[in-house]
Formats: structure tokens, C-alpha cells, sequence
């Protein structure tokens, strides 16, 4: 079937490759390539539809820049290189906000910039078997260390795997709120890979991945329930200083119990 460019409707021809956009419309390479992408960002294809590959030509902008703005993150994003793992993730534990890299084993490529509080679960996926989800071994401590009890997890993973299967795709699905998609997939294996080094180094990746997430969402938890203490004080010292008011006389016993049950909200 005739392949027709979502630039500038020219067919595009026999020989000439071509990018899908989320649209469900088709570019050329060469359109493609205007747009002006370093480095590997097929992962870009999903978040572009034909009118920002208008956009992006038309008005000169910058590709990689009108990404991140659609993606919501912004390119000043400073992360802590020592919280962060390799190329997956950065890690800016000031402002509470992670961002989740694309392909790319070389150069990071930021897919989406995420709050802490809009990170919602994930599930590590090797050959179409979730191997971890939401573990729940994460700890969080004192707000700040984001690295968990790893090697329980190592164990975990390569004990349930230990055959002599060749692996050709291991990732991790991400799922956020408030974010342009609902998740996103950070790809550790996408080739064949035999048992080995390679595969080991792999696994630890998404172990280390989820143990971060794990602590992230422990942190959340920690801290909505922390949020809930602090209003379940207030209540009870309001409703001390109605009963000294009663105890005084000041107000009556009815009066008493009907701001009682508005405190507690019966
Ligand atoms: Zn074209």
C-alpha cells in the first residue's frame, strides 16, 4: 500500500523508510530526520502527531526541546548523579521529581519528567512474564535514601529465572498520573540475549529500577500517612479546647457535642 507523508502528502517511495506517529499518520525519513533529533529517539515517534511535525519544521524549532515541553520536563532539570541509575533514570531528590530515560545505553533521553507523588506503580516484564511488581521490600529512609534492599531482589529475579532461555525483551512499564501518557516503558533488553554477563547486568538493572520505584512509593505512603496523623491531632486539640469550654461553663453540654461531631466529621 502506498505510503503517503504526513509533511507534505508526497508518496513516499518504495525504498524509503518511514516513522509512524501517534496519529496513525506516516513521515518520511528525510522529514524525520528534520526535525532534528540527536541520537536514537524512536521512542519520540509515540509522542509526535503530524501537527507537531508541522510545527517543528515550519517555525525552525528545535526537536528535541519541543519534545521535552510536550512531555512536560524541562531541560535545566538537575539530578543527583549518585541517586540516579545510568541512562533509566535521573533522580532530583530537591524537587521530588525523577525522569524516565528513553532508549538510548549512551546519551540520556529524558521520555517524561514525573513527581514523586504521580508515580504510581510499575511492573518489570521480561519475555511477557511479570517477573516484579509493586514489591513493597522498599524502604524509605528519613525522606532522602532512595536505594533499597537490592540484592533481595537480585535474589528474587534470577531465582525465578534460572533457565537457559535466551532472552530477547526485558523492560519495565512505569504508570504515572497527570502525565501525557498513562505509562512508560523503560527497555533494559529489546535483542536476543543469551544466559551471561549481559543478561545478569540486565536483571540487576531492573532490580536496582524497582527497588528505586519500591522506595519512591514507600516514601508516598510514608508521608500521606504522616499527613493524616497531623490532621487527627488537630482534631483531637480542637475538640480538648471545646471541652475546657464546657468544663468553664462557657458553653453547653449540647453545644458541646454538636461541635464534637462537626470536628470528627459524623
Ligand atoms: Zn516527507
Amino acid at each position: 500500500m502506498a505510503r503517503y507523508c504526513a509533511y507534505d502528502n508526497e508518496k513516499i517511495g518504495m525504498m524509503v523508510g518511514s516513522v509512524t506517529l501517534a496519529d496513525g499518520s506516516v513521515l518520511c525519513n528525510k522529514h524525520w530526520d528534520r526535525l532534528g533529533f540527536s541520537g536514537f529517539t524512536g521512542a519520540y515517534s509515540s509522542l509526535l502527531n503530524k501537527h507537531d511535525v508541522a510545527k517543528i519544521i515550519d517555525e525552525g524549532l528545535d526537536g528535541d526541546r519541543y519534545v521535552a515541553s510536550l512531555s512536560g520536563f524541562d531541560t535545566t532539570f538537575e539530578y543527583d548523579k549518585q541517586a540516579s541509575i545510568g541512562n533509566y533514570i535521573h533522580v532530583s531528590p530537591t524537587t521530588k521529581q525523577i525522569q524516565i530515560g528513553g532508549a538510548g545505553l549512551f546519551k540520556f533521553k529524558p521520555q517524561v519528567q514525573v513527581g514523586y507523588k504521580n508515580i504510581v506503580s510499575y511492573h518489570v516484564v521480561e519475555d511477557g512474564d511479570q517477573i516484579i511488581a509493586k514489591s513493597g521490600v522498599g524502604r524509605a529512609i528519613g525522606g532522602g535514601l532512595l536505594f533499597g534492599p537490592v540484592g533481595a531482589i537480585v535474589g528474587g529475579v534470577t531465582g525465578k529465572k534460572k533457565s537457559k532461555k535466551i532472552v530477547t525483551d526485558l523492560h519495565i512499564d512505569v504508570v504515572v498520573s497527570d502525565r501525557p501518557k498513562n505509562s512508560y516503558t523503560i527497555s533494559i533488553i529489546s535483542t536476543q540475549t543469551k544466559p551471561g554477563l549481559v543478561l545478569t547486568n540486565a536483571r540487576t538493572t531492573a532490580a536496582q529500577i524497582s527497588a528505586f520505584i519500591d522506595n519512591i512509593l514507600a516514601l508516598q505512603e510514608q508521608e500521606s500517612t504522616d499527613t493524616v496523623s497531623v490532621a487527627q491531632n488537630e482534631t483531637a486539640n480542637e475538640i480538648r479546647q471545646f471541652k475546657s469550654l464546657l468544663d468553664d461553663g462557657i458553653i453547653t453540654e449540647e453545644e458541646f457535642n454538636a461541635k464534637k461531631k462537626e470536628l470528627l466529621g459524623l
